[in-house]
């Protein structure tokens, strides 16, 4: 298992007083100081988290020394506090602790890590076991962990080994001590699912604890906005095209006040005998998904449940992920991909009521 990165670098601290600052829009480089701006200025903070990266967008109406230091200094503490808690990748996390736990007794945990996995097996039981931690194993068979692609399949009795240990329903979590227990030693959890988007929830909630009310917060491309941007206009966040090469918009969109999370099988996955394997595994089958799903987007109001759901549909596939989409009345964008490298468009009836624009298809 790759050593864990180190804590969170010192974030990049920039301020402009340029409005209009958004994810898509060039981001302004420079650090520019007007006469007692009539407009806001931006904050923008910038740095590593979770094996990925973040950005965060603040409004303020004057960005003085103080306010840069107490937005970087809480971004990055409430960052370090998930990242040292939920990281499969550290031994001494919850996560670790109880990944290395050879028993099956209580593990004592923080209140956040029974919170986060009370939250996954929400999403594990309204998604038909679509969605769930424990299939770290699985992860790791496949080659994820490591991030090392096998070149021949993992023999069926590997698999079904591995099987009796995969399950949310083998994970028990007490609130009230607050502690963990699993019924198997060899249960192991991977929530890379579900903590990046809680991540940013817990990063709005220390923004919105210092008084703003005007952001936009980026982990590993898990989003919430709040309010409007400094020009005064939607957030503007763009839907990647689910390609294996380069970074292209598929689709620009204007939020305000909502989450979003998008999982698919075009940034971690391997070709394995002429089929691609991404790193989405389907418990039910203990294999990577094998459909034409390249990516779905969900919008929340809050990103946890966004980035865990998003995942769950991804696992679902373009048939079932939209029924059930529609029927937890969640707000989810589906593209399939076809033969000719096009991608096909499938909304829910709830995705329109949360998107200020009209979908632009980039070109
Ligand atoms: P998503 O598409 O959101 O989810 C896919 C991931 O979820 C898979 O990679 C797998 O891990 C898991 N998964 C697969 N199938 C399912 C399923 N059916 N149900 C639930 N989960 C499933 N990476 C590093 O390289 N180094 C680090 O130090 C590191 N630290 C991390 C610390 C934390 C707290 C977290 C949450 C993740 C960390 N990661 C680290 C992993 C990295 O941040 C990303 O989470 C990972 O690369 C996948 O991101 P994604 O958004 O593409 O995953």
């Amino acid at each position: 298992m790759p050593p864990p990165r180190p804590a969170p670098t010192r974030s990049r601290i920039l301020v402009s007083a340029v409005a209009g600052l958004g994810l898509l829009g060039a981001l302004l480089w420079g650090i520019w100081r007007q006469p007692a701006p009539a407009a806001p200025e931006t904050v923008l903070l910038a740095g590593e988290t979770m094996g990925t990266t973040f950005q965060v967008t603040v409004v303020v109406p004057i960005a003085s020394a103080d306010v840069l230091e107490s937005l970087r200094a809480g971004v990055e503490a409430e960052l370090a506090s998930v990242d040292g808690t939920l990281s499969h990748y550290r031994e001494t996390s919850d996560i670790g602790r109880i990944n290395s736990g050879e028993g099956t007794g209580w593990t004592a945990v923080a209140a956040e890590t029974v919170e986060v996995l009370e939250l996954a097996r929400g999403i594990s039981e309204r998604s038909g076991g679509a969605f769930d931690v424990t299939v770290a194993p699985l992860v790791g068979l496949w080659g994820f962990h490591h991030k090392q692609p096998l070149d021949a399949e993992p023999d069926p009795e590997q698999i079904a080994a591995l099987g009796k240990d995969i399950g949310y329903s083998l994970l028990e979590m007490d609130a009230a001590r607050p502690a963990v227990r699993k019924a198997r030693a060899g249960v192991q959890i991977d929530l890379s699912a579900i903590a990046k988007g809680y991540g940013v929830d817990r990063v709005t909630g220390a923004i919105e604890g210092q008084g703003h009310d005007r952001y936009l917060v980026e982990v590993g491309g898990e989003v919430r906005v709040r309010g409007r941007n400094a020009a005064g206009v939607p957030w503007r966040i763009g839907i990647e095209r689910p390609v294996d090469e380069g970074r292209d918009v598929f689709r620009a969109l204007s939020l305000i006040d909502a989450a979003m999370a998008t999982s698919g099988d075009y940034r971690s996955f391997y070709e394995l005998a002429g089929r691609r394997v991404s790193h989405t595994i389907d418990p039910r089958t203990a294999r990577p998904v094998e459909h034409g799903l390249a990516s779905v987007t969900v919008v929340h109001d809050r990103c946890a449940e966004a980035d865990g759901w998003a995942t769950a549909l991804m696992v679902l596939g373009p048939d079932e992920g939209p029924e059930i989409a529609e029927r937890e009345g969640l707000a989810a964008l589906f593209l399939t991909r076809n033969d000719d490298g096009s991608f096909d468009e499938r909304e829910t009836s709830r995705f329109a009521e949360r998107i200020f624009e009209p979908k632009e298809t980039a070109p």
